[in-house]
């Protein structure tokens, strides 16, 4: 893994979300406060920013500088748990291990690192919905030879984790004041965390 890769996978995250811009807006204004799209957006802005300064450090520094810029830029709660995020697997990069081994070590860090933070878990109508299935799969695939193959199946696993968002109720974040009437509607950190991976994962795909 190195930088270039790290900083394309960025610009492919932004270049999909701005396409769902309207509909990730829509998601936060129904059991949110609608800023989401805004956070999301001005946190990609923020670290695209340090591409030229990043770009040829180790990836453990980059995910960390990454993080600490998301954590003083970015409003919300999802500014703090992405920061979170890209802290907890700035601390696991392992130069001996080849990509996938490493990825899946340092992703299920910045999952775990994120549940403490927002002192949540599966079930709760929030992105971990999405980000618990796709760490568990990559820990699970970690030794497959065929990285397309993985990157199906992860995109599959998050958007089951978005429709699993769906007929619950939340229990963390803005949507438990809501109770039974944040029913029927998907969670919006959800739906732009699998957006991300879906970015990242198709980057690996063979067409
Ligand atoms: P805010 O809720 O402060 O307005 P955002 O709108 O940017 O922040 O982000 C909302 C998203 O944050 C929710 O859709 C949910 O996925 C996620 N979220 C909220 N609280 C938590 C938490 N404790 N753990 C994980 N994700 C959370
Ligand atoms: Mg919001």
């Amino acid at each position: 893994m190195n930088g270039e890769k790290i900083f394309n996978s960025i610009k492919n995250i932004e270049i999909i979300i701005k396409k769902h811009k309207d509909e990730i807006e829509k998601l936060d204004q129904e059991i949110g406060d609608g800023d989401h799209i805004f956070n999301i957006l001005r946190g990609l802005q923020e670290i695209l920013n340090l591409e030229e300064e990043l770009i040829a450090k180790s990836p453990d520094l980059i995910f960390k500088q990454l993080g600490m810029k998301i954590m003083t830029t970015v409003g919300g709660s999802s500014g703090a748990l992405f920061a979170t995020l890209l802290i907890g697997m700035s601390k696991k990069y392992n130069s001996e291990l080849s990509d996938l081994n490493n990825l899946s070590l340092m992703f299920f860090e910045g999952v775990e690192s994120m549940k403490k933070r927002g002192k949540a878990d599966i079930g709760e109508k929030t992105m971990l919905d999405v980000l618990i299935p796709v760490s568990s799969t990559l820990k699970n695939l970690k030794n497959e030879e065929d990285i397309s193959k993985v990157a199906e199946e992860i995109i599959f696993v998050a958007k089951e984790g978005v429709i699993s968002t769906k007929d619950i109720i939340a229990t963390k974040g803005r949507a438990s004041f809501l109770g039974e009437r944040a029913k029927g509607h998907i969670d919006p950190g959800a739906r732009s965390s699998q957006l991300a991976i879906e970015a990242i994962c198709n980057q690996f795909i063979n067409n």
